[in-house]
């Protein structure tokens, strides 16, 4: 099955209930790992709001969620492009937290936002994340729960998104041309 989002053809490549099923695992392994705490699941939006969404109804233990957004803007200085953790409401200080991740591709988006919350002195910090591609990753941190690996190749669906379209979609789909 194919679908076109504006000017790109992607093939269907995960079905909707190998991704349930693959959430479902991490879930048991999260309720397991923090069975008697409570953790707080910091999802990354936008993309990651299906997953926190399906991933938090898989974990028995007692847990609380927020969310978080990088806001991209081009800085005055030398740098270029910087990216901000906004949105970081909760006190994170002593928590144990669950940052709840999309896709991990070079890692440079978690890196900024496991410096950030660094800052605020949490207890412990472990990363979810829907897809990792291996192949692309660069960063230093742990992927600790991965529902799924994946080759490098552009993927949209399941909140995932080309140019902001494609998130609807239930299943996901690789890009072909
Ligand atoms: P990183 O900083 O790890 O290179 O990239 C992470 C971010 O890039 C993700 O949160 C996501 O927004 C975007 N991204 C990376 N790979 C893909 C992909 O294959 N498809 C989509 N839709 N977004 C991606």
């Amino acid at each position: 099955m194919k679908v076109t989002l504006k000017d790109k053809t992607f093939a269907l490549y995960l079905r909707e209930e190998e991704i349930l099923g693959n959430i479902a695992e991490i879930g048991k392994r999260i309720s397991a790992d923090y069975a008697g705490r409570t953790p707080l699941l910091l999802g990354v939006l936008n993309g990651s709001f299906l997953f926190a969404a399906d991933l938090i109804r898989e974990v028995k233990c007692d847990c609380q969620i927020t969310f978080v957004k990088l806001a991209s803007y081009i800085g005055t200085g030398s740098s270029g492009e910087v990216r901000e953790l906004v949105g970081l409401a909760e006190d994170i200080r002593g928590r144990d937290i669950i940052v709840v991740e999309d896709i991990v591709d070079t890692g440079l988006t978690l890196e900024k936002v496991m410096d950030t919350l660094q800052k605020h002195s949490p207890a412990s910090v472990k990363v979810a994340t829907l897809l990792y591609k291996p192949e692309a990753y660069k960063g230093k941190h742990k992927i600790d729960y991965v529902a799924m690996e994946i080759p490098n190749a552009f993927i949209v669906g399941y909140g995932l998104d080309y140019d902001g379209l494609g998130r609807n979609l239930r299943d996901i789909y690789q890009i072909v041309s």
